[in-house]
């Protein structure tokens, strides 16, 4: 299928006609610049990168980038770098590694390609970082600057008027490169100094008015331990770790186009040195992913967490990976929902039934059918002994999915006793009810014709038991079964063969479309009705669902055996632990 373009695609077949990086050359070690010299042409036509921080677990919005950077790589004979942003001195977590590279993964993307393993740490360029550091200095283009942050911050100026050059700006060379040594030899505090770039104090770019690329910080690196106390900022690490990796067209988002013009000025300044070879990677932006009802912020998230306002990373209400894979998100409905919001230079926010659109189209041809009863209450029939024998179970079966023949036959037991929904009785029936009434008939779906006959009340008045009475030979699929004519048709599980199950019905987590943008803050907007947790019961084929596996139950919508406290025991005696979590209701119902 032709995938539709975009001006990325756009941008990409250009730089692919105009052969723009078609004389690259790959030694297969980014940063080892020696080797670089000697290797030969680039095998991959055009290099994209994923670099997430490690501070937390992905989300929908990262999902959005991952299926951008490796799917072009993936759609234009190119690779995509995974790459760890670890040039902040913080403890890596290995938990966050190992949970990214899971999520990419499971996303159905690999960074392996012609022979090699394409996962970096950002920190692994610190040497030559520092070395592009002097060589900016040595150029003229760099210089240690001591005034105060505070004095920093005022003489950077503002929008209305320009900066006023430092003092310490017209520092000699032999000056700038010691007083940068001493720097790095750890003789300053945190906060003495900082290594700016010369460039223009009076840009109308604020980000070009000499912005500060190193600073001390006399802190433990998980990577390079206690080697370094001076740390490169991020927009001039990263720039760098794009060009040392071969990257063709680095994409990021909205946020960043400020910084472009300052993204070019230092690899054209590297460039000139001979420190990288042209020709240079691009950055380009798109708009960040906004989905509604959910927050997309690693800050917030970790906040849901550790408040507890959720169970874990991984809640199914979470939108992030791991939360939506437990939520019964598949990665092809992820792929699709990404591919169909596409990618533009406008902010906008995406509506939530977009997402779960995606999950109804990809799971409606592949999930296998089943039935449940999520409220259930007992229907009794009271002439089934007399009728089928007392104890008798009559089998009967249905397709695993209705457009799959060969995908073959549930089968479960009808018997006198059978779990129904609580509300597919109604006496009086209201206007248009054609389910279980007094004196109505319904189809037990797969089943037989039933007419109802009445119900029995607690003392409180709650309903505890309908009855009905068999038509007979109505059995589905005999012949004659529909000469009987009904307007209602109901699902049904057997109480006999019946499965008790656990199932989690999730709504949305925050009770307004865009949390924390109005007035109020974004956990006062959480919704108290995210997750109700029923007693129900599934049919037998239930029995064999494992953790994962997606189900469409009949009627109610899209399930997924949770992959964590689901645990089926089909084969050995003793009962399982059966939980589904509802992904979707099988139509939109945002617009309620
Ligand atoms: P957060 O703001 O949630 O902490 P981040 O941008 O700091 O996210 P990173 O780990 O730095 O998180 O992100 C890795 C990549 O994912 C970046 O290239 C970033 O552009 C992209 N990304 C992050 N959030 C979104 C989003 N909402 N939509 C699209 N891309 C995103
Ligand atoms: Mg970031
Ligand atoms: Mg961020």
């Amino acid at each position: 299928m032709e995938k539709p373009s975009n001006f990325l695609r756009q941008v990409i077949e250009k730089d692919l006609e105009q052969g723009t990086y078609s004389e690259r050359k790959w030694g297969g070690s980014p940063g080892d610049r020696q080797h670089h010299d000697q290797g030969g042409p680039d095998p991959a036509k055009i290099r994209t990168r994923f670099p997430p921080e490690p501070n937390g677990y992905l989300h929908v919005g990262h999902a959005k980038s991952i299926c951008l950077n490796f799917g072009l790589a993936q759609d234009y004979g190119g690779v995509c770098h995974l790459r760890f942003d670890d040039t902040n001195p913080e403890k890596e977590e290995q938990e966050y590694v190992d949970a990214i590279r899971d999520a990419v993964k499971w996303l159905g993307y690999s960074w392996e390609a012609n022979g090699t393993v394409h996962d970096y740490h950002a920190s692994d360029y610190f040497d030559f970082m520092y070395r592009a550091a002097e060589y900016l200095i040595e150029a003229g283009c760099a210089y240690v600057d001591e005034q105060t942050p505070e004095q920093m911050r005022v003489n950077r100026g503002d929008f209305s008027r320009p900066g006023v050059d430092s003092p310490y700006r017209s520092r000699s060379i032999e000056e700038n490169l010691a007083r940068f040594r001493e720097m790095r030899d750890g003789k300053l505090e945190d906060g003495a100094a900082v290594l700016r770039a010369k460039i223009d104090m009076a840009s109308p770019n604020i980000n070009m008015r000499d912005p500060t690329i190193y600073r001390i910080k006399h802190a433990e690196h998980h990577n390079t331990g206690n080697k370094w106390c001076i740390y490169p900022m991020y927009t001039f690490a990263h720039p760098i770790e794009d060009a040392l990796e071969n990257i063709t067209h680095s994409i990021c988002t909205l946020e960043f186009e400020d910084q472009r013009p300052f993204y070019d000025w230092l690899l054209d300044r590297l460039q000139e040195g001979g420190l990288i070879e042209p020709p240079h990677p691009r950055q380009y932006e798109f708009a960040r992913l906004n989905l509604t009802y959910v927050v997309t912020s690693k800050r917030k998230l970790r906040q849901l967490v550790d408040e507890g306002h959720v169970s874990g990373w991984d809640d199914p209400r979470m939108p992030t990976i791991v939360g939506l894979r437990r939520r019964g998100y598949t990665p092809e409905s992820l792929r699709l929902f990404a591919e169909r919001i596409g990618v533009s230079k406008a902010d906008s926010w995406i509506d939530y039934s977009t997402l779960e659109g995606a999950l109804r189209d990809d799971l409606d041809p592949k999930a296998a059918r089943a039935m449940a009863v999520l409220d259930p209450v007992k229907l009794v029939i009271t002439n089934w002994d007399e009728l089928m024998g007392a104890g008798h179970l009559e089998p009967c079966s249905a397709p695993v999915h209705p457009h799959a023949p060969e995908r073959g036959k549930r089968e479960f037991m009808f018997g006198k006793e059978l779990w129904i929904e609580r509300d597919d009785f109604q006496d009086p029936p209201p206007k248009g009810f054609f389910r279980l009434f007094p004196g109505n008939k319904v189809r037990l779906k797969y089943g037989y014709v039933v007419e109802c006959r009445g119900a029995l009340f607690d003392a409180t008045g709650k309903l505890y038991e309908v009855q009905a009475e068999l038509v007979p030979d109505t059995k589905s699929g005999t012949p004659g079964a529909d000469a009987v004519k009904v307007k209602g048709n109901i699902t049904w599980v057997g109480v006999a063969d019946g499965v008790k199950a656990e199932v989690r019905l999730y709504d949305r987590l925050f009770s307004v479309p865009q949390p924390g943008a109005g007035e109020k803050d974004f956990l006062e907007e959480l919704n108290p009705e995210s997750l109700k947790t029923m007693t129900a019961y599934v049919e037998p084929s239930m029995r064999a669902a494992h953790g994962g596996e997606n189900f469409q139950f009949e009627r109610h919508g899209y399930f997924v055996a949770d992959r964590k406290e689901h645990l089926s025991l089909p084969q050995q005696s003793g009962e399982g632990k059966y939980v589904f979590n509802r992904v979707t209701g099988l139509k939109d119902s945002w617009g309620r």
